[in-house]
């Protein structure tokens, strides 16, 4: 039961570098409205609303649509990121022209970007900046200097409960936030890792896709030894791939992740070698810079377990090849050319079935972007996020805040007491609309114009050690984990607060020209999905003061758990494929966010209207008008290794599911006149209310 995840995850597999091609920019015009409110051009009025919601509100979308040669999906988020890419190409290229003084954050950007577009310089140097590395990794003697070598490479590229990603290629990943028992200070969780693929599904599920999968892995790991000119690379990569599937068998499920109760085991660093023998733990902490540091929260303890284990059971040259191998494959996007070819046709096109890669230019953004966000956004949310829109957006927070408040009251089956912190909850929440109040300081950050390699490298430390120089220090409750211009939305648990970045203020999702109906339905639905996060199951296990205590009482949580398994298993019955199913365990916590959220946004969108009418567009009534602009949140086309990707790794459903959400509430069948039989209906005691 997770917590709080950001609101739209598409890359939570971050396999380093991948994951910034993937993210990359694609140059479409977004959307930009002649008129204000839902688009009726995208919908397909033949298809019955109650029968398939999805395409009633996206079908002529749908049919009009092509997903572009370079990427795996197009949805309505992807379509406001170009907007913002595209914006943000313009901010980098006005700092390209600017001339700006060394050590200035418009030099970083300007000079990062250079770095990573001089193609020749890379094809030049070859695999000289990994050289050292790579002998580093050849020179290791024993399992102690493994040990150490391991330490060193971790980085802080996991984040369990605010933006979400359980992926690292390390052995193990490192996550500084607040922590479980003491939420006002930062605490260090560690994280299971190890593998190259998104999951441990990707080497252990039976099914015929994964085990082409898992045969063209076993290839491309042999390809990029080869590339990088080791011997022996078909027997070397056989024995990658035994070990990582070794490494898969001890992780733990996504949907077990997910439970915060199971994550919160604190070990002293004394303990993990008794608790996990076989790696030495004193060398591997002096690797990572961590040797002071007195205890961890161990977030998937059998795994360190396990882990460990295989690290004393598996030769010490299989190991060497692994590091290397990791070394090798998480850098070759900014390798030469063969290397990030051979990169993109196994992650791009094997496991996420886009045939091409997107254009240099628009993948040295997102470089930027992963690097330099803040120094970005900053310039971002200046130009593009105008106070006038700022003071609109945050209205509509205070009204969906003051439903969720009149619901809580409302509700007959919580105890008192329960509602008393629920209301505690609301008081203290931190909502950050459009950007944070402070923003990240880059000046120890070392950026040159000609060294893209040594650019990630140090970003990558530049980033862990000011996470580990956060350890013990109190906790800023109102820092963002998001820049600006990402289109998405985060709750953060462990700080009781909520972050709307600036971009995702853009239409179809706000439009500060477009009726009450349409902004609740679509910008609405998010904001209170975002806010229900706080009182869900996962909600439940923090406090207002953002610390792991259960605050419902038992009664409370066995109501709450019983109508949640009614949506749980109201997914479950969802099959985008004949083999594979949506699984309602693993999304039941954003599944709940949604049902909750669009219920308050409603809530917000009436009282907005003070008792007057909803004004009606081309026929459509305000409730119609709210649901449909719901439903165009989640307009998409997949291709089908993303849309199995995202079934198997994704807490989020897909979006065809993520619309049908509407039929759990009553308002929406009086809406559209929605009678038995139609495909969507649900008997009003199916119907699944949360709050
Ligand atoms: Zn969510």
């Amino acid at each position: 039961m997770r917590l709080t995840l950001s609101f739209f995850r598409r890359n939570a597999a971050a396999y380093a570098l991948l994951a910034i091609a993937s993210l990359a920019a694609y140059s479409q015009e977004a959307h930009t409205p002649e008129t204000h409110g839902i688009v009726i051009a995208n919908m397909d009025r033949s298809v019955k609303p109650g029968n398939d919601f999805w395409r009633y509100a996206n079908g002529d979308w749908i049919k009009r649509t092509e997903i572009p040669p370079d990427r795996s999906y197009i949805d309505t988020w992807e379509i406001l990121e170009d907007l913002s890419r595209k914006r943000t190409a313009g901010l980098i290229e006005e700092a390209g022209k600017a001339n700006a003084p060394a050590g200035s954050n418009t030099r970083k950007i300007a000079d990062l970007y250079h770095s990573f577009m001089d193609e020749a310089a890379i094809e030049a140097r070859g695999l000289t900046p990994l050289r050292p590395h790579l002998e580093a990794i050849a020179a290791i003697h024993d399992k102690r200097e493994l040990a150490r070598a391991m330490g060193e490479s971790m980085r802080a590229d996991v984040d369990a409960l605010n933006n979400t990603n359980f992926h690292t290629a390390n052995l193990f990943g490192l996550w500084v936030a607040p922590g479980f028992n003491d939420s006002e200070h930062y605490a260090a969780y560690l994280m299971q890792g190890g593998l190259d693929m998104p999951d441990r599904e990707y080497y252990l599920s039976d099914s015929e896709s994964m085990r082409d999968v898992r045969a063209k892995y076993q290839v491309h790991v042999a390809a990029m030894l080869r590339l990088a000119g080791f011997s022996d690379t078909d027997l070397r990569a056989q024995h990658i791939v035994e070990l990582e599937h070794a490494i898969a068998e001890k992780h733990m499920s996504l949907a077990d992740e997910q439970d915060v109760h199971k994550a919160n085991n604190t070990w002293t660093q004394a303990e993990f070698a008794a608790k996990a023998p076989g790696l030495d733990w004193t060398e591997y902490f002096r690797g990572a810079g961590l040797s002071s540091q007195a205890s961890f929260i161990v977030w998937q303890p059998d795994a360190f377990t396990g882990e460990s284990a295989l690290v004393a059971s598996t030769a010490l040259d299989t190991w060497k090849d692994w590091l290397a191998f990791h070394l090798i494959d998480s850098y070759a996007g900014v390798l030469p050319k063969a290397f990030a070819e051979e990169s993109f046709a196994f992650f791009g096109r094997t496991l996420s079935g886009t045939p091409e890669q997107r254009p240099r230019w628009q993948r040295g953004i997102a470089v930027v972007n992963d690097l330099l966000g803040d120094a970005v956004g900053q310039i971002y949310a200046q130009r593009y996020f105008s106070p006038e829109a700022k003071a609109q957006a945050e209205a509509m927070v205070a009204n969906i805040i003051a439903a969720f408040r009149r619901r809580i009251d409302a509700l007959s089956w919580m105890d008192p007491a329960t509602k008393a912190e629920a209301q505690a909850k609301l008081t203290t929440l931190y909502v950050g609309v459009g950007y944070a109040e402070t923003w990240r300081d880059y000046s120890a950050y070392e950026i040159k114009a000609d060294d893209i390699f040594g650019n990630l490298w140090r970003g990558g430390l530049f980033d862990y050690r000011r996470e580990l120089s956060r350890l013990g220090l109190p906790v800023d409750r109102k820092e963002w984990t998001m820049e600006p211009q990402t289109v998405n939305a985060v709750n953060l648990p462990l700080q009781n607060a909520l972050s709307f970045p600036a971009a995702i203020f853009q239409p179809p999702f706000f439009d500060p020209q477009a009726p009450a109906a349409v902004n609740y339905g679509a910008i609405g639905s998010i904001m209170g999905h975002e806010i229900s996060h706080t009182f869900d199951t996962e909600g439940s296990a923090f406090d207002s003061k953002g610390r792991v205590r259960d605050w419902w009482k038992p009664a409370d949580l066995a109501h709450f758990n019983g109508a949640t398994a009614r949506l749980a298993a109201q997914y479950d019955t969802y099959k985008p494929f004949p083999d594979l199913a949506v699984n309602g365990k693993q999304t039941l916590a954003e599944n709940v966010a949604d049902v909750a959220g669009l219920s308050a946004a409603y809530d917000g969108y009436r009282a907005s209207l003070a008792g007057k009418a909803a004004p009606s567009d081309n026929g459509f009534s305000g409730d119609q008008q709210f649901f449909i602009a719901f439903g165009q949140n989640w307009g998409a086309k997949e291709r089908e290794a993303a849309l199995r990707e995202a079934v198997m790794t994704d807490e989020h459903s897909p979006g065809e599911y993520r619309a049908a959400t509407v039929r759990n509430l009553d308002v929406w069948y009086a809406a559209f006149d929605v009678r038995p039989g139609e495909k969507l209906y649900l008997a009003p005691s199916d119907r699944v209310r949360i709050w």
